[in-house]
């Protein structure tokens, strides 16, 4: 799952970066106000992690342009100001959460998993597709109760298709999901991916519209 990080402070962000990798999140780091509205506009983000304080404006105008264009892209802000009127601002603003520097990285993993949560509509964590069950905080697979053993980039094709069944996934959003801007795509990645995903969830589970993309069907 792909995470945007918006944080100036280099220990910080590069202790983000490393724990929120180790959760299982896809992060691009920023480190100000421009590039994250750059990227904003041209990627596919599941989540926002903000900062406030950046070198070159607030935090709070990213939010402000974002929830204006209205995108819902779920976002936590992270702020080493506390006044009750800073936290309404951000609230105000857009922000769906709401951290005090310094923090928990264990309370920030679970405040982000609450916010997908809440943004899917789902009233826990799991995601149930017949006798298929993920659970993305205990970064499970089971198949009619049985575990299935993914390998991090199999897990996260198959989540980013459960969380959208009924849609189709294109290759280019499957790959970005995937990897960051520093890593590696390589031409037939996905068609792997899926071919292994349904070798261990059965063949029938994705299917391949042709010259578009991959889709999970809805149940009926
Ligand atoms: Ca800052």
């Amino acid at each position: 799952m792909r995470l945007l990080l918006v944080e100036d402070d280099p220990l910080l962000g590069d202790g983000l970066r490393a724990g929120l990798r180790q959760h299982g999140y896809t992060v691009d780091w920023l480190r100000d106000a421009a590039s994250a509205e750059a990227a904003l506009a041209s990627e596919h983000y599941a989540l926002m992690v903000l900062d406030l304080g950046l070198p070159d404006r607030s935090g709070l105008t990213v939010l402000k342009q974002l929830r204006q264009r209205g995108d819902d892209l779920p976002v936590l802000i992270l702020t080493a100001r506390d006044t009750v009127e800073d936290r309404i601002r951000g609230l105000d603003s857009g922000g769906d959460d709401y951290l005090l520097k310094p923090f928990d990285l264990d309370e920030l993993a679970a405040r982000l998993r609450a916010l997908l949560r809440r943004h899917s509509g789902r009233a826990d964590n799991t995601i149930q597709h017949g006798e298929l069950a993920l659970n993305p905080v205990a970064h499970a697979v089971t198949l009619a109760g049985r575990p299935v053993e993914l390998p991090p980039r199999e897990y996260a094709v198959l989540q980013l298709l459960l969380e959208n069944s009924g849609r189709v996934m294109s290759r280019s959003r499957l790959e970005e999901s995937l990897y960051s801007w520093d890593g590696e795509v390589e031409s037939n990645a996905i068609e792997v991916y899926i071919h292994h995903l349904r070798k261990k969830l059965g063949s029938d589970l994705i299917r391949t519209i042709r010259g578009v993309g991959y889709i999970i069907d809805t149940l009926s």
